[in-house]
């Protein structure tokens, strides 16, 4: 890791400046004296530095910034979370189990407990794709600037099954998984100060757009707030992650449901998948298969089979496919009351 320049923020003002002024003395050869970074509570920043990755000279902490850390909710204007709200925080809160269960769901079964506990919302939004090739210094891959994607000649029994380009890399984030299945909303405030509202859906870069980066922020540029928008009264959620592993991974597919309910008909669904592409992929096909129709065995089963009409496999993933289908079918069918039974069906998924 190269030697760099620490700043603890007071406000993200301050943050913004320090990010934005130059270094004066440049700190080791390989440390690019201009390049600034925010760190949150820095596990994937970390880690992209001793991977020699992100080689700034100037490392700002925005972690201990007051009030960046505060939830919100009314149910005339909806869920606020500040930027560095941490996942177990997400977990923990019970506005959000009752109103938002998927995103509940999502930062429950994320990581582990202890990185739970440190893991911010805004690090965990704009953590960089976890392709064993991208994150080798071994390999000089298509995302750091080769003709060379690794992933299509090697290994690649956790890449995408949806193709948007070269880059087989999937997105690492699974809260955008849940918050682009509500319709969110990332506040970001840009270099010069002024604020965007950018919708999760535009937040996420494909590789075809750009491949040096997953997400539109630019040097400087801060999330402070995403707002998710005030609950619907017929509205479930649900979300199930499989992993290889119950806990300490991240997953090889995940889904998350929005639904809008009358009795078991959905009148309107957002199904969203994480893990299959290099963003995080809103299925209008699988939601098609739902809207209208009563959710029962077969609604939910085509629901996962119409999103896997466009999987392509690599040749170690293909297994991911009855995997998705599975998932999918799954989150669909926990949103609907069992025959003869007034409550929903009990919640899918692996909780450590
Ligand atoms: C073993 C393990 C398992 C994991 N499993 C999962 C999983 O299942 N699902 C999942 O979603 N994640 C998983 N993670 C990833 C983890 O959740 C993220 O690394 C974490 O959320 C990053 O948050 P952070 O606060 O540490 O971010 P940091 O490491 O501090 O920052 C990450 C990046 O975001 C930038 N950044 C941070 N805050 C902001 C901001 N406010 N505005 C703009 N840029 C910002 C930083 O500059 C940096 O580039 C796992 C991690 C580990 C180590």
């Amino acid at each position: 890791m190269n030697k760099f320049k620490w700043y603890d923020a007071a406000s993200v003002e301050e943050a913004q400046k320090v990010v934005n002024s130059t270094v004066s003395e440049t700190i080791q050869p390989e440390a690019d004296p201009n390049a600034s970074v925010f760190k949150a509570a820095g596990i994937d920043l970390l880690d992209l530095m001793k991977e020699g990755l992100s080689q700034p000279g100037k490392v700002v902490n925005i972690k201990n910034i007051p009030g960046f850390d505060e939830i919100s909710f009314s149910p005339e204007k909806g869920l606020i979370l500040g930027a560095n709200v941490t996942l177990s925080q997400i977990s923990a809160d019970g506005n959000i189990k009752t109103h938002y269960l998927a995103l509940h769901q999502a930062a429950s079964q994320a990581a582990t407990p202890q990185i739970r506990n440190m893991a911010t919302l805004g690090g965990n939004l704009a953590q960089r794709t976890r392709c064993w090739y991208f994150r080798s210094k071994d390999y000089f891959c298509f995302r750091k600037g080769s003709s060379t994607c690794f992933a299509h000649i090697g290994k690649n029994e956790f890449h995408a099954i949806m193709h948007y380009g070269y880059c087989v890399s999937v997105h690492s984030s699974s809260l955008a998984t849940a918050l682009l299945a509500f319709d969110a909303i990332v506040e970001i405030k840009g270099k010069e100060g002024k604020t965007k509202l950018v919708p999760i859906k535009d937040f996420f870069v494909l590789p075809t757009v750009d491949r040096t980066k997953e997400t539109i922020l630019g040097p400087g540029e801060l999330i402070t707030s995403v707002i998710l928008p005030k609950p619907v009264s017929n509205w479930k959620s649900n979300y199930i992650k499989m992993g290889s592993r119950k806990s300490q991974d991240w997953p090889i597919a995940e889904v998350a449901v929005v639904a809008e309910l009358s009795e078991n008909v959905c009148n309107s669904a957002k199904i969203v998948l994480g893990a299959a592409a290099p963003v995080p992929i809103a299925s209008t096909l699988a939601a098609e298969a739902i809207t209208g129709k009563t959710i029962d065995d077969i609604t939910a089963a085509h629901a996962g089979k119409a999103a896997m009409e466009i999987a392509v496999p690599l040749s170690e993933n293909a297994y991911k496919i009855p995997v998705f289908e599975t998932i999918i079918k799954r989150a669909v069918l926990a949103l609907a009351k069992p025959p003869g039974n007034t409550k929903n069906r009990g919640l899918q998924g692996t909780k450590d």
